[in-house]
């Protein structure tokens, strides 16, 4: 059972089920859930979580990525606490109005947590309604009658179990490329399994294409051994992060010297990341450096305790520093 749910006839605990959802807004359930643990384990309330720095938060969320979430989920617990008396709220409208919460999560923390009679609808359930009634749009046309679908299943009879049966049934048996309809409580009144479109539907979304982008990383160590970094404005792809000093994000792939510090060398090869909208590639300077106006140094041993993002590890990495 996910550790964030609750067994036969016990209630959900609302603070798990809250930070369980936003873990799980772009993150599959297999990377969530040994780091949901040590969440939990760091910060076991909301109170707790309120209490953290920001820098706290984001280093319990390291792996996890889209650190947005965690900044809006630190937010989210402020709120929590300081208007809510330490309570999760239980109705749809108030959960909507805390920071990083939208209408997704707002219905299944609801749903899940306080049994309110709504159906959300993430990839998983918009996948399984739309074959149930054999929904046959592009992906951009679906949100409509899927969402009216889902408004039908809305009751008051076990709307948790409702919510997460959905769910599961979603993940386990109306598999995107398998179905397993053979064990789908539904394959008598599926229309899709009736016309044999059951791995057609729903019709898959146009590809994204990403943009490409260069930069050059710039890997500066003082005379003592420790290393430049500094921190990411608060806003923006991975805002209040702590990485490399680099050349500015664009479209020429050129190595660009850094204005600061001595005898940086290029090293070979590069380092590709790609992030939902655009995909980066990076060259590794090395070089040293005494001093800088905003950066912060700090020894290549005690770096695990820095919020650094996969980006930044990739880049120490690949400058022989793990
Ligand atoms: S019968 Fe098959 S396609 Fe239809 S809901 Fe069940 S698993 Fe999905």
């Amino acid at each position: 059972m996910l550790p964030w749910r609750a067994g036969a006839g016990e209630r959900a605990d609302p603070y798990r089920v809250l930070v369980s959802e936003v873990m799980l807004q772009q993150t599959v359930v297999k990377t969530v859930e040994p780091r949901f643990h040590m969440f939990v384990n760091r910060f076991p309330a909301v109170e707790a979580l309120a209490a953290a720095s920001v820098d706290e938060v984001l280093h319990a969320w390291q792996g996890l990525g889209y650190y947005r979430r965690a900044r809006g989920l630190h937010r989210a617990a402020g709120e929590i606490v300081r208007n809510h008396g330490g309570h999760i709220p239980d109705d749809v409208e108030t959960l909507e109005g805390l920071p990083g919460i939208g209408a997704y999560t707002a219905r299944a923390i609801a749903a899940i947590a306080f049994n309110r009679p709504v159906v959300p609808v993430d990839g998983n359930v918009r996948r399984v309604l739309a074959r149930l009634a054999a929904i046959d749009r592009p992906a951009t046309k679906l949100a409509a009658p899927i969402a009216a679908l889902a408004r039908k299943l809305e009751s008051d009879f076990r709307a948790s179990d409702t919510a997460q049966a959905l769910m599961e049934l979603g993940a386990l048996c109306c598999r995107p490329a398998n179905p397993a309809c053979g064990t789908c409580p539904w394959e008598r009144c599926c229309r899709s399994r009736a016309l044999g479109l059951e791995t057609s539907l729903p019709r898959p979304p146009e590809k994204i294409r990403r943009p490409e982008l260069f930069a050059t990383a710039w890997l500066a160590r003082r005379s003592d051994g420790a290393i430049l970094f500094r921190r990411r404005p608060d806003e923006g792809l991975l805002g209040g992060l702590i990485e490399l000093p680099s050349s500015p994000w664009c479209g020429t792939n050129a190595i660009v010297e850094p204005d600061f510090g001595t005898g940086f060398a290029l090293l070979p090869g590069s380092v590709r990341h790609v992030f939902t909208h655009i995909r980066l590639e990076m060259r590794v300077m090395t070089g040293q450096c005494e001093t800088h106006p905003d950066g912060f140094f700090h020894p290549p041993d005690g770096c695990s305790t820095l919020a650094l993002p996969t980006l930044t590890r990739k880049l120490l990495r690949h400058a022989g520093l793990d």
